[in-house]
C-alpha cells in the first residue's frame, strides 16, 4: 500500500494530525493502529484543558487548542461539551515560585489568571486543609471537554475526508528506502513519503527500529473513584496539591483522585493496584480528611507518555528524511491535540507552522536545550 503520509497511532494526536493533513488537501493519508481507535492513553484520559503550566509554549498551545475546541462543532459536527472548570493549584512555600512565574506568564498572554491567598480559598474549599499552603492559583479560561466525543469527531471527519484508518495493524519496523519510508506490519507493508510517529507511550520502539532514539517512557497513572465524599465545594472543580502530587476532581457523582509518584517508569503495566489506591487515599486524606470515610469504588489506569523534560516531542527527526514525531505529551495530550494536529500538518505541507514549536523539537535532546515542565498533574 502506498500513501503520501502514514500516521502511526489512532489516538487523539494521530487522528488530529490525519484530519488536519486531509483538511489541508493532502490526498492519501493512511493511519495505522495496532489495536483500535482510542485503544491507547486517549481512551483513559480525562478532559482537563488548563493554562497553568510552567513552560510558556504549553500555555500558548492550550490557548490555540481552546480556540479550535470552541469551533469544533462547526468543524466536525460534534459538540465536545466544552465547559468551564475551576482548577485550583495549591502550593506550599516549596512550590510557590513556580505558581508565581506561571501566573505572570499567563497574564502576558491575556488570560484571566491570578494568585489567591489561602484565606480567600477557605470559604470556597470547605473541608480542605490549607494550613501549609502559601499560595494558590486559578485561571478563568481553564476548561473541560469530553475526550470520547473529541476522538469521535476527529475519527468521523477523517473518514469523511477519505483518510484510510487501518485498525489491528501494528507497525513493527520502519525502514528508509530510496526516497521514501517503508512501514512493515504483519498484515500490511505501507510505503509513504512521510511518516508521523504518534504512537504515544509506544513511540520509542518505533524509533529504535529505524535507528533513532525517541526518549519517551511509559509511566502508569491511576485515578481512583471515591463515593460518599461530603461535598468539598461546588462541582466542576479540580484541586491539585502540588506538594503531595494528588489531584481531586469534584464531580456530581463523586470524585477522582490521582497520584503519580509510585509508578515505575518504563513499564507498560496498566493494571489497577489496590495498594496504590489505599496509598492515594491516605495521601489525599492529609488534604481532605473526609476522604478517609469515603468508599473507594473503582479506578482507571493508563500510561502517561513521559519525556525527560515532560514536554511533547514535535517535529522532524534528525537524519531520517520524512520522519516526524508527535508524541510524548507527558499527560497533556488531549488538551493539546487540536492545535498540534494543525501544526504537524503545516510542518509537513507548508514551509513553516503557524505556531513556533521549535522549543519542543526532537533536536533539543541532542543540543541539551530542554525546558523542564514543572506542572504535570
Ligand atoms: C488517567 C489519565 C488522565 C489524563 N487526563 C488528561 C487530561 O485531563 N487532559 C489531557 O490533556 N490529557 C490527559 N491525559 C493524557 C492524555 O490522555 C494523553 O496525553 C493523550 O491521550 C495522548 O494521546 P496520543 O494520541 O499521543 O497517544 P495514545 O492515545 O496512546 O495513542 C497512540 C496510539 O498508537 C497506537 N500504537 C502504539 N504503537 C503502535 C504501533 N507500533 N503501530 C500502530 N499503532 C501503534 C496505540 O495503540 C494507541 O492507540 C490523561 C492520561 C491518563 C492516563
Amino acid at each position: 500500500m502506498k500513501g503520501d503520509v502514514l500516521v502511526i497511532g489512532a489516538g487523539i494526536v494521530g487522528l488530529s494530525v490525519a484530519y488536519n493533513l486531509a483538511e489541508m488537501g493532502c490526498r492519501k493519508v493512511i493511519v495505522a493502529e495496532k489495536e483500535f481507535v482510542g485503544a491507547g492513553t486517549t481512551g483513559k484520559g480525562g478532559g482537563g484543558v488548563r493554562h497553568q503550566f510552567s513552560t510558556e509554549l504549553n500555555i500558548k498551545l492550550t490557548i490555540e487548542s481552546l480556540n479550535i475546541l470552541k469551533r469544533f462543532k462547526n468543524l466536525t459536527g460534534y459538540d465536545p461539551q466544552l465547559k468551564s472548570i475551576s482548577y485550583y493549584l495549591l502550593a506550599t512555600k516549596e512550590e510557590e515560585e513556580i505558581l508565581k512565574w506561571s501566573v505572570k506568564a499567563q497574564l502576558k498572554h491575556g488570560l484571566h489568571s491570578r494568585l489567591i491567598e489561602p484565606s480567600e480559598l477557605k470559604p470556597i474549599l470547605k473541608g480542605v486543609v490549607l494550613d501549609d499552603i502559601a499560595v494558590a492559583s486559578t485561571c478563568k479560561e481553564d476548561s473541560w471537554v469530553n475526550p470520547s466525543i473529541l476522538l469521535q469527531g476527529y475519527y468521523d471527519s477523517c473518514i469523511r475526508h477519505e483518510v484510510i484508518v487501518l485498525e489491528h495493524t501494528e507497525i513493527q519496523t520502519l525502514k528508509e528506502e530510496k526516497g521514501y519510508l517503508r512501514a512493515v506490519s504483519e498484515v500490511e507493508t505501507i510505503d509513504a513519503d512521510t511518516v508521523v510517529i504518534a504512537a504515544g507511550a509506544y513511540s520509542a520502539p518505533l524509533g529504535r527500529s529505524i535507528g533513532v532514539e525517541i526518549p519517551i517512557q511509559p509511566f502508569k497513572r491511576q485515578m481512583f473513584y471515591v463515593e460518599g465524599l461530603p461535598s468539598v465545594a461546588k462541582t466542576n472543580l479540580l484541586l491539585f496539591d502540588m506538594h503531595n502530587k494528588v489531584a481531586l476532581v469534584n464531580r456530581v457523582e463523586g470524585s477522582i483522585v490521582g497520584v503519580h509518584d509510585r509508578s515505575v517508569p518504563g513499564s507498560f503495566d496498566e493494571t489497577i493496584n489496590l495498594d496504590d489506591a489505599l496509598y492515594v487515599k491516605n495521601v489525599a486524606a492529609h488534604r481532605i480528611p473526609s476522604i478517609k470515610e469515603a468508599e473507594l469504588t473503582g479506578g482507571i489506569a493508563g500510561l502517561y507518555e513521559m519525556t525527560p523534560d515532560r514536554n511533547a516531542i514535535l517535529g522532524c527527526i534528525p537524519n531520517v528524511k520524512g520522519l516526524f514525531c508527535a508524541a510524548g505529551f507527558s499527560g497533556h495530550g488531549i488538551m493539546h491535540a487540536p492545535i498540534v494536529g494543525k501544526i504537524v500538518a503545516e510542518m509537513i505541507l507548508k514551509d513553516k507552522p503557524s505556531v513556533d514549536v521549535s522549543q519542543f523539537s526532537p533536536n533539543r535532546f541532542l543540543n541539551n536545550k530542554q525546558v523542564y515542565e514543572q506542572i504535570v498533574i
